[in-house]
């Protein structure tokens, strides 16, 4: 590891005004499930390390009128075991406790979660998020994309976005409330996630000064909700592919639908037009199945994932199944 500056302020405005304003200076630290690893790797090496575990303004989740707020700090482990989540935001607790390991999840925070970078094994090993080789070719399309991008991957992005528990935060529409040195922004979650086109950019739409400091979530006591996810082995591991489902009901059938899918492009993958397929219709096998035909019907894999538009589609079949009748047979 390099020799860095390392400095723990109690308060967010600290922790701004020692950001550097450009990428690559300082780096932020929460949990460091993720951060600490990267550095190891010699894939980050930052100048300065501003540790957030002192400011007690970005911990703790409370519940009211309009919805749950979760401090960016609050650990997965925290969340799931919280009474408000189990019992009005079931699918999120269900997401958080089957996301990495209990040690994981004892210090990884949802800050980190939704920040956390990309697992990609190219950008792991150092070729960075959009992999070229000496001659400027990209190196994921010719190359080992097994576990790559099948939506969203027309760019030179090809990995895919690693957090299993935003695709269910953005099914329950949450919002994210970040803070930098020219003061709050709110933004719904799938906005903050952006598709970068420059080896520069990050995945995410954070200021190299800002800090996420809260997450929102709308009442869901009117909701449906489920996750699923696909994983080659039950230990802990990435999955292949998530689908997280959101229904509002009107009688018997489907008012309105949010759907998003995990492990399958560069950003959670929201799918209009598989939400589109789903209004007006009651939930049953062959609906499900066509929303989720059409939620695939645009994917473009790579050379060696084709294997996964199909457990993509039966990730999300089973998905809007689970949330509108509770089981995916
Ligand atoms: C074996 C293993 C299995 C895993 N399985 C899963 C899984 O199934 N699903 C899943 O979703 N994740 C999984 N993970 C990833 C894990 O959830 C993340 O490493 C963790 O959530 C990151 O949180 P952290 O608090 O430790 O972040 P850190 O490591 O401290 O930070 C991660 C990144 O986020 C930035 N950051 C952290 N907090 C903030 C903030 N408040 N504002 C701005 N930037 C911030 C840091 O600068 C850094 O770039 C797994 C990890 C491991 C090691």
């Amino acid at each position: 590891m390099r020799p860095f500056e390392y400095a723990s302020p109690s308060r967010k405005s600290q922790a701004i005004s020692l950001l550097s304003a450009t990428w690559g200076n300082s780096e932020i630290l929460a949990g460091g499930t993720d951060l600490l690893a990267l550095m190891k790797d010699d894939i980050v090496a930052p100048r300065r390390i501003i540790n957030l575990k002192n400011i007690g303004d970005l911990r703790g989740v409370s519940s009211g009128a309009e919805g749950l707020r979760i401090g960016a700090l609050t650990t997965l482990a925290d969340l799931a075991d919280d009474a408000t989540v189990k019992n009005n935001y079931p699918a999120l607790a269900e997401a958080l406790l089957e996301a990495a390991s209990p040690q994981i999840r004892n210090l990884a925070t949802l800050g980190g979660n939704l920040c956390q970078r990309p697992r990609c094994w190219y950008f792991r090993n150092g070729f960075g998020l959009l992999p070229k080789d000496g001659a400027g070719k990209e190196l994921v399309a010719r190359g080992e994309n097994r576990y790559h991008a099948i939506l969203g991957n027309q760019g030179p992005a090809k990995f895919v976005s690693p957090s299993t528990i935003a695709p269910i935060l953005i099914a329950y529409g949450a919002k994210i409330r970040v803070e930098g040195p020219k003061g709050i922004r709110e933004m719904p979650l799938e906005k903050f996630f952006v598709i970068p086109h420059t080896e520069g950019e990050r995945e995410h739409s954070l200021g190299p000064n800002e800090i996420v400091t809260d997450i929102f979530i709308p009442p869901a006591s009117n909701l449906k909700a489920a996750h699923y996810e696909v994983r080659q082995k039950e230990a802990f591991d990435w999955p292949l592919a998530v689908a997280a489902v959101a229904l509002q009901m009107r009688g018997p059938n489907v008012d309105s639908a949010r759907i998003v899918l995990g492990y399958v492009a560069p950003i959670p993958w929201r799918s209009l037009e598989a939400e589109k397929i789903l209004a007006g219709l009651p939930i049953n096998k062959e609906n499900a199945q066509k929303a989720a035909s059409t939620a695939l019907a645009q994917a473009t894999p790579l050379s060696q994932n084709t294997y996964k538009v199909q457990l993509a589609r039966v990730a999300l079949t089973r998905a809007i199944l689970k949330a509108g009748l509770g089981n995916t047979a």
